[in-house]
This record gives C-alpha cells, sequence and structure tokens, in this order.
C-alpha cells in the first residue's frame, strides 16, 4: 500500500482537515502519515488512522522527508502557509527538495492536492 504524508501550517489545518473529509473515500486507501498536529487533528474529524511523527517545528518534517527519501512515502501533500515565516524554515525547504529530488509528487496547495488525488499516478500498488 502507498503512503501519503499529510503536512499543514498551523494557518492552514482547518483547510487539510476539510481536504481529508472531502476525500475520505480516496484517502481510505493509502496509508497516512503526517506530522504530529496535523496528524491528530485529521485523526480526530475523521477517524482515519495515521502514523504521527513529531511536530514540525521539532523535526516532524525532516522525519518526513526522511522517508521520502528512503521511498517510505510516495506523495506529500503539504498545505503551506505562505502569508507567515516559519522557525522550521530549513527543514520545509529540505522536504520540499527532496520530493524534488526523488521525483515524489508533492502538493503545496488545495488546488493542486485536489489534482494529485485524482490522478493515476497515485493508485494503490496491488
Ligand atoms: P504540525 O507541523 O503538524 O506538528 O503542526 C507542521 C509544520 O509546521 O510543519
Amino acid at each position: 500500500m502507498r503512503t501519503i504524508a499529510l503536512i499543514a501550517h498551523d494557518n492552514m489545518k482547518s483547510e487539510i482537515v476539510e481536504w481529508v473529509r472531502t476525500y475520505r473515500e480516496e484517502l481510505s486507501h493509502y496509508k497516512l502519515c503526517a506530522t504530529g498536529t496535523t496528524g491528530q487533528r485529521v485523526m480526530d474529524a475523521t477517524g482515519l488512522e495515521v502514523t504521527r511523527y513529531l511536530s514540525g517545528p521539532l523535526g516532524g518534517d525532516a522525519q518526513i522527508g526522511s522517508l521520502v527519501a528512503t521511498g517510505e512515502v510516495h506523495a506529500v501533500i503539504f498545505f503551506v502557509d505562505p502569508l507567515t515565516s516559519m522557525p522550521h524554515d530549513p527543514d520545509i525547504r529540505m522536504l520540499l527538495r527532496i520530493c524534488n529530488v526523488h521525483n515524489v509528487p508533492l502538493a503545496t496547495n488545495r488546488a493542486t492536492a485536489d489534482l494529485l488525488i485524482s490522478s493515476a499516478h497515485l493508485i494503490p500498488e496491488g
């Protein structure tokens, strides 16, 4: 089963919860993982099982970047807040860069996430 990572900055958390609700059925065919707070919010709101890593500012983005690098995360939905600067910006850049290094699908806003989840490229294995 393929794994999708979910991450949202604080101002975008309601939006990612809404997005997961919208695509609950599609997402149920994937393993889900997330940074700490995003994962908790998604689990509470949807009942989907989510493997939670550290909170983003404490290293969660870096953990997910490492999983992208080793091929254990196959797509990343990362709703970034474009209007707020983040203390963990280096980790965020690292994650975006690693997705590009490994050609892993990465959606940084809802419009792209809508396209990604509807894409044949994300059909679960076997
Ligand atoms: P969080 O981390 O889900 O733990 O809030 C997200 C982030 O800020 O990168």
